[in-house]
């Protein structure tokens, strides 16, 4: 609940003044609550490779520290946990009524630390404008805006008709949905519609607004084939051997996979277009590729063969409908080869993102779209004329699932997520905090 004791309607301008001021007056704060949620590790514990023991229960402390800002920021809060110890933190701060209800969505989550420059990577270090730490800009830094614009709407007293809401999760970086932002909307925190403050501003291009994701999808294909001597190569491939008989080299056949998986990706040039991608943008990246006979050796045929794909398609289609679409391919393109048809292929679908859209003639996007525009000016940002796509996934498709309109938008930088030495740039973040209480008021109010 806000405990502003003035209820009124925003006089916008005059109120925008007051909110700028609140936000640039409490700036500092921001950055010292981005300080202390670095300083607390909240690695994704069920990340490949990750030491989950070591990491169980950092997204809730993450998400306890940050409850104790947003109650006093007059929000009232709740933890949502889905999976024992990974606690979702919810901010609810009520409208008055009337109004359509928006969720700031954040995730707690990081990826796991790599070896940078500096030796503790949850001890934030800053340099210039660079704040760098575990998890700054992606995205925390986002946290900061989002608790600057609640605590410049709390301090201005201005009221909204809808709720405002916060909703920081834990898993995205693993997509596990179901134990964060699926699990908070389960839990009855539902919205009218969410703003995602991950990283989307690089260089000069500030802030900018993404209202769609390509979908992704992991994935390995694994071929057989018939250990026998490499001597014998010459009589399993030429004429007057035995053929197949004698021995199968399965890298000869992941060739074959390869090269018919070039072929649907030739056609993808073609096929999966979407106007707000460029041509090309939807592949399919071979990125791992093994074959031996259980361990490598070369004086024998491999009788395996396993690639590890990743592959991007456009929004509009689905998950399923790739699958079966590269299944299908792959499939006809075997059944052509007499070793394949008798051996299929083996398909292992690992993974999957599906794609985000919100509409970008939407209330909501136009809605955001202005508050970006209007926040950015005062930095000298340009204008932009609409969203665009992100180059990254993000938990707008699961807001989307459920018909609730999601955009993404933030103060980080996605070139340096994941990056070894991550960092923000701080002055961002009340940039950021400025568009987010601009949205919440031509949407909320
Ligand atoms: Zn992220």
């Amino acid at each position: 609940m806000s405990s502003s004791v003035t209820s009124r309607r925003p006089e916008h301008d005059a109120d925008l003044m007051a909110l700028d001021a609140l936000i640039d007056a409490h700036a500092g704060e921001a950055e010292q609550l981005l300080v202390e949620l670095v300083g607390v590790p909240s690695v994704n514990p069920v990340q490949p490779g990750v030491d989950a023991g070591a990491y169980r229960g950092g997204e809730t402390r993450a998400n306890e520290l940050l409850g104790e800002w947003l109650r006093r920021s007059g929000m009232e809060t709740h933890l949502v946990e889905a999976d024992q110890g990974r606690a979702n933190l919810v901010g609810v701060r009520a409208g008055t009524g009337g109004g359509r209800s928006l969720a700031f969505n954040g995730h707690i989550d990081t990826v796991a630390p790599q070896r940078g420059r500096f030796a503790d990577p949850w001890k934030a270090e800053r340099e210039g404008n660079l704040l760098y730490g575990l998890g700054a800009t992606d995205m925390k830094a986002g946290h900061a805006a989002m608790w600057l614009a609640v605590e410049a709407l709390r301090r201005a007293g201005v009221e909204l008709a809808g709720d405002l809401q916060i909703h920081s999760v834990v898993g995205e970086e693993t997509m596990s949905h179901q134990v964060g932002t699926s699990a908070v909307l389960d839990a009855g925190f539902t919205v009218d519609a969410a703003l995602i403050p991950e990283p989307t501003s690089t260089g000069e291009r500030l802030l900018q607004v993404a209202n769609t994701a390509a979908g992704n999808y992991l994935f390995s294909v694994t071929v057989r084939g018939r250990s026998t001597h490499w001597a014998s190569r010459g009589l399993a491939i030429r004429a007057g051997g035995g053929g197949d008989s004698v021995g199968v080299n399965a890298i000869d056949k992941a060739v074959y996979v390869y090269n018919a998986m070039r072929q649907l990706e030739e056609q993808w040039a073609f096929s999966k277009v979407h106007p707000q991608f460029p041509p090309g943008a939807f592949i399919i990246h071979p990125g791992v590729l093994h074959a031996d006979i259980g361990f490598p050796a070369a004086p024998y045929f491999p009788d395996r063969a396993r690639f590890d794909y990743l592959l991007s398609f456009p929004p509009g289609e689905t998950s399923e409908q790739i699958r079966a679409e590269v299944e299908g391919h792959l499939t006809t393109a075997a059944s052509l080869d007499p070793w394949l048809r008798e051996h299929p292929i083996e398909f292992e679908w690992i993974d999957t993102w599906p794609p985000a859209y919100t509409d970008p003639a939407s209330e909501f996007a136009r809605a955001a779209m202005a508050a970006r525009n209007d926040a950015v000016a005062g930095v000298g940002g340009a204008a932009l004329d609409g969203p665009g796509p992100n180059g990254a996934q993000s938990d707008a498709s699961f807001y989307e699932a459920r018909g609730i309109p999601a955009l993404v938008c933030g103060p980080g930088d996605l070139l340096v997520a994941h990056a070894a030495d991550e960092a923000v740039n701080v002055e961002m973040i009340p940039v950021a905090a400025k568009m987010m209480v601009r949205t919440a008021l031509g949407w909320c109010a």
